[in-house]
């Protein structure tokens, strides 16, 4: 940050801010995780400067003989994570991933069936306000209202009525483990391809702690940031070679212009990382820090959606002490944690209100902490939604936040020097 500091202290400066930001808060918010610093290095180095449009040995510009080789190594090594034939790691997001596999398997009018957002789907799998709700038609399924889980006979009933040219699983807020080999199962009755998306489970999937998607989906996407905790960014999988090429042509020409190289550098880097050994360490961490996250939010009064987790996520239902998702999200950030607001399955309000907070456990566990520390976060989370007007005790769990990012620093080698 030296070098920037000089040339533009405005943006440097904010930079700082949000390092600080990042060391200062409880990061719970499900989706995100802290890259490791060779992944942060990766991705601000020269390679930002390469045009490569094109896939490795077959590009449209010249000079691309070393990103050739850190892109077949990042294809190589996500093959390898995921067991997967065929591997396009170009996609800048999960939504363009999502993007180009609607691009290879359908036509503007087919139908599509993914899960409901207001119950944990993705705005990409059929939301009226994206692409994939305005093109296709759409229908959903939800969650059962008893169970609050996927209800595998609705699915097959409503996939039987509807038809769906394309079937979608994965989600963004669901802390059950999905049946992929029950999914195969109704798609292929109604002669539907499969998607799962696993943007938010791909790094327990890559460690085998979440159930395999590879062998009974025509198409896996995801996206490398939340679990996975590599570079911001998309991938695409399949075990179908033909199918592979197809959608290598949905990402470039079809959808996506020049590569992010140095993205892609900081994917090869992650998915190396995630081949180790201490990943697995840390995926398990991960699931064993949920589910004591959930079990005491449970034991001081809160509900939790489908009363538990499988996963790095949850979802608490406030209806119980008749709060809002707004309101908690407020409560909880003016004591340092950062989480969001989340509908819950049959919401009675509105998005931008909700009923629910979604907490997930990954960057935290990547600062190093443990149950008995998310057991402590757990008690402060308790302690501030049991008693919204006390500023006593907002000051103590201040104190104790404080106190628990301390204990875990945040990228301790980097330093700043930000002009006063
Ligand atoms: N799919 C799912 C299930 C997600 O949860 C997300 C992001 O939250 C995405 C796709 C989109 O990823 P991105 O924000 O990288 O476009």
């Amino acid at each position: 940050l030296d070098i920037l500091a000089q040339s533009d202290a405005a943006i440097a400066g904010l930079i700082n801010d949000e390092l600080q930001r990042q060391r200062d808060h409880l990061e719970l918010i499900a989706s995100e995780n802290f890259t490791s610093a060779a992944v942060l290095a990766a991705q601000g180095s020269v390679l930002t400067n390469k045009y490569a449009e094109g896939l490795p040995g077959k590009r449209y510009y010249g000079g691309c003989e070393y990103v050739d080789k850190i892109e077949q190594l990042a294809i190589d090594r996500a093959k390898q994570l995921f067991g997967a034939a065929h591997a396009n790691v170009q996609p800048h997001s999960g939504a363009q991933a999502n993007f180009a596999v609607f691009l290879t398997l359908l036509e503007p009018g087919d139908t599509i069936m993914g899960m409901d957002l207001s119950h944990g789907g993705h705005l990409t799998h059929g939301s009226p306000v994206n692409v994939s709700g305005k093109w296709f038609k759409v229908c959903h399924y939800g969650v059962n209202p008893e169970t609050e889980q996927l209800d595998y006979d609705q699915i097959r009933e409503l996939a039987l009525q509807h038809r769906p040219k394309l079937l979608i699983c994965g989600y963004s807020a669901y802390p059950r483990i999905i049946d992929f080999a029950k999914f195969r199962q109704i798609a292929d009755e109604v002669g539907a391809y499969l998607l799962a998306d696993i943007a938010h489970i791909a790094g327990l999937v890559a460690t085998g702690l979440h159930p395999d998607p590879i062998p009974h989906c025509h198409v896996v996407t995801t996206t490398t940031h939340k679990t996975l905790r590599g570079p911001r960014g998309g991938l695409i999988l399949t075990g179908d070679p033909e199918m592979g090429k197809k959608l290598d042509k949905s990402v470039f020409p079809g959808t996506q212009g020049g590569p992010l190289e140095h993205v892609i550098a900081g994917k090869a880097v992650a998915f190396g990382e995630a081949l180790k050994s201490d990943f697995k360490v840390y995926s398990a961490q991960v699931i064993d820090n949920a589910h004591a996250l959930a079990t005491q939010l449970q034991n001081r009064g809160l509900k939790i959606v489908s009363n538990g987790t499988d996963n790095h996520l949850m979802l608490v239902d406030l209806r119980c002490i008749n709060m809002t998702g707004k309101e908690a999200d407020r409560l909880v950030s003016e004591v340092n944690i950062t989480a969001n607001k989340n509908t819950v399955p049959f919401d009675p309000q509105s998005p931008f209100v909700t009923s629910g907070l979604r907490l997930g456990t990954p960057a935290m566990t990547t600062r190093g902490m443990g149950t008995k520390e998310f057991v402590e976060i757990a008690n402060i989370i308790s302690d501030r939604l049991h008693n919204p007007q006390d500023e006593s005790i907002a000051q103590d769990c201040r104190q104790r936040v404080a106190a628990l990012c301390a204990a875990f620093p945040l990228y301790p080698h980097i330093t700043t020097s930000v002009p006063a």
